[in-house]
């Protein structure tokens, strides 16, 4: 069975990555966590995820599947767009990004903003081969937050009346851009893979 290494040391993305590409006959794969970080220096998302997918396609001389996604905030003119992860400087902390988002909101007057979230897809094969896909989701941020679920920025983003955070995993992936650009993958993966 073909292995595709799904290249992130992100648990939430592995978690809801894992779930959408079960239905594909091949084995997924967690990344080695001892591998070093691939520089992530795009400016799109997609730039991003491609660079990713070539440098632990490389590393890991397998298929792999890499993802580059964050928040952009209308009222901060587009941040932390590919900053998400690192928004207040260190990359993957959850809490200090939140605390700077409720800090850079408040330091414009506002409690809210229309907002949305962006997941792009690579899959690379070892012989180049690469086939992409994208999602997005609309919504708002506030800076009040709700709910224990998802992870990063989840519970301060809102589609209508509820949090990212109060959706179960099965209500997230149904709206969210990661499950959008899975969905997308995984139909031109059937064909690739057939
Ligand atoms: P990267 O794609 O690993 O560079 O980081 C993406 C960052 O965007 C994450 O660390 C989160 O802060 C944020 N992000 C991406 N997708 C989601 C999501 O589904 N929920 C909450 N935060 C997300």
């Amino acid at each position: 069975m073909k292995k595709i290494v799904i290249a992130t040391k992100n648990q939430g993305k592995l978690r809801e990555m894992r779930a959408a590409l079960a239905m594909l006959p091949v084995e997924i794969v967690p990344l080695d966590a001892s591998l070093p970080d691939a520089i992530e220096d795009g400016t799109t998302f997609e730039e991003n995820a491609r660079k990713k997918a070539h440098f632990y396609a490389q590393a890991t001389h397998c298929a792999v599947i890499a993802d580059d996604s964050g928040l952009e905030v209308a009222a901060l003119g587009g941040a932390p767009g590919v900053h998400s992860a690192r928004f207040a400087g260190h990359h993957g902390d959850d809490a200090a990004n939140n605390e700077k988002l409720v800090r850079e909101l408040t330091a414009r007057g506002r409690n809210e903003s229309p907002a949305d979230y962006r997941c792009a897809l690579v899959f690379e094969d070892m012989d180049g081969t690469a086939i992409v896909a994208d999602g997005r989701c609309d919504g708002t941020v506030r800076t009040v937050p709700r709910g224990t679920g998802g992870f990063g920025y989840d519970p301060y983003f809102y589609l209508d009346e509820k949090s990212m955070a109060e959706l179960t995993p099965a209500e997230k992936d149904a709206v969210s851009h990661r499950g959008k650009a899975l969905r997308a993958l995984v139909r031109e993966l059937e064909v690739y893979l057939a």
